[in-house]
């Protein structure tokens, strides 16, 4: 069975990157019927935290990304990847060293004066435990071969080679009996039955030295993925402007989940042309061999693009549930009471609205007339087109409306259009002030279909503010 994992470290929020690494994790798993399981990295107690932890559970969950069993910390492990570390030295594949730093640092000193790479020359490799200093707590190294290659044979960059001559013997347990990071995550792998390891490319030295440890204790390596980072739209290191935020941020934009998803699949990943698909076709579609080699470049556009799509199709009864959340968490408390107020002339606008909005935020500001109090402060666009005449056109309009026996789009189409007909106008030109007097705004869903929603009373009750 396919086992996969993702393995956060737990200093920040879920960041972009993650998501895509945790993304391609759960898809490949869930392709091949297998599970993917998540694992807290929490061993830098400095830097980890507990409300990291939760930001990472937390938008994984926002994503739809779920794993098997509880997290796993690797802190809570600690006992174990000493006891394979000692194990290592048992078997001869690894040895303590005691060198003290003011060693280290003359080692390091030599090796620059000779020209030679400041690494560990393997002092205690071979020396007699016998010789060891009472006072100096030692560490564990790990014993790189001396010659030969470590090749990791990767899914996306094919076979990678790296010579021995350019590991030193490693340290796999600090003298204070805590593992190395290089260590840990080889004795959580193997332990967790992890089969295949994806990954961002940053980690592929790692995988070389990871490689030399499976081999000392007789395991067998996982199968390795290591995707290309993601990059900005100008090719470089993706910053904070132009996407490397965390995936709370795309939330809080007013991203839907679906959409992220669907973009971020297409982010370093591809299946012919395909731009838009569901998570279950993804997952049908899935395959290792189909991540680009690559960098990715991050780009907002296609994002909003997609996620307009996904506005679009979605169900109102999620849209207006995503919309009352999304007012909430940005502290837009007015919206958020407004929404909860009139759910449901929100749900019934909606197939309005929804072809309009490109994220939940556009959504909320075009569903705000609802809710709006009067007199209702036109914006800028929209006070320019209230003037003198316009509102004299407003008041034969209320006239005519007040005549109206039904409310509904077709009497008051017919209304409007009889009267657009009597004045010699277009009727763009009546609509255009009815919009700005009725919504405050020169943008929104058929200006008919807005009276109905607001109904005949609020409509007059506007249109009076405005005529005065
Ligand atoms: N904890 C590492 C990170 O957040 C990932 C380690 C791994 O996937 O092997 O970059």
């Amino acid at each position: 069975q396919v086992v996969t994992r993702f393995a956060p470290s737990p200093t920040g929020y879920l960041h972009i990157g993650g998501a895509r690494t945790a993304l391609f994790s759960w898809a490949f798993a869930k392709h091949e019927g297998g599970k993917m399981l998540l694992r807290i990295e929490d061993t830098d107690r400095e830097r980890s935290t507990e409300a990291a932890v939760i930001a990472l559970i937390d938008g994984l969950k926002w994503l739809g990304l779920d794993w098997e069993g509880e997290p796993i910390s690797q802190f809570a492990r600690a006992a174990r990847h000493a006891e394979v570390a000692h194990e290592l030295v048992r078997m001869g594949h690894a040895y303590y060293c005691y060198c003290t730093p003011a060693e280290l640092d003359q080692m390091r000193e030599e090796a620059r004066a000779a020209g030679r790479p400041p690494r560990y020359n393997g002092y205690w490799r071979d020396r007699n435990p016998a010789e060891a200093p009472k006072d100096v707590p030692p560490v564990i190294r790990i014993k790189a071969p001396l010659s030969g290659e470590i090749i990791v044979h990767d899914h996306v960059q094919g076979d990678v080679v790296f010579k021995t001559e350019n590991l030193d013997d490693f340290i796999i347990l600090r003298s204070d009996g805590t593992p190395t990071y290089m260590h840990a995550v080889v004795v959580d792998d193997h332990d967790m039955g992890v089969t295949h390891i994806i990954r961002g490319d940053d980690h592929l030295t790692n995988a070389a030295r990871q490689i030399v440890i499976y081999n000392a204790m007789g395991w067998t390596v996982p199968e390795m993925a290591h995707i290309p980072l993601i990059h900005g739209p100008d090719g470089a290191k993706l910053s904070k402007r132009h996407g490397a935020l965390g995936v709370e941020a795309y939330r809080q934009m007013g991203y839907l989940p679906a959409a992220v998803r669907n973009y971020l699949a297409r982010l370093g990943w591809s299946h012919g042309d395909d731009e838009i698909f569901s998570t279950q076709q993804m997952v049908e579609w899935f395959s290792l061999e189909a991540l680009n080699k690559g960098a990715a470049r991050f780009d907002f556009v296609k994002l909003e693009n997609i996620n307009g799509h996904y506005i679009r199709e979605s169900e109102p009864h999620y849209l207006y549930k995503v919309m009352v959340e999304t007012a909430e968490e940005v502290g837009r408390a007015d919206d958020a009471a407004g929404l909860k107020a009139n759910s449901d002339t929100i749900l019934a606008a909606l197939p309005e609205l929804q072809p309009r909005a490109k994220t939940v935020l556009e959504l909320i500001d075009l569903a705000q007339f609802i809710y709006a109090q009067r007199p209702i402060k036109p914006d800028g666009a929209a006070l320019a087109l209230l003037t003198e005449e316009s509102r004299q056109t407003l008041a034969s309009i209320a006239e005519k409306l007040g005549g109206l026996a039904d409310w509904s789009v077709p009497q008051i189409d017919d209304a409007m259009r009889k009267l657009a007909e009597a004045k010699g106008l277009k009727l763009g030109k009546l609509a255009q002030p009815l919009r700005a007097a009725l919504t405050g705004r020169t943008v929104s869903p058929g200006i008919f279909e807005v009276m109905v929603l607001i109904g005949r009373e609020e409509t007059m009750a506007r249109l009076g503010d405005q005529i005065g």
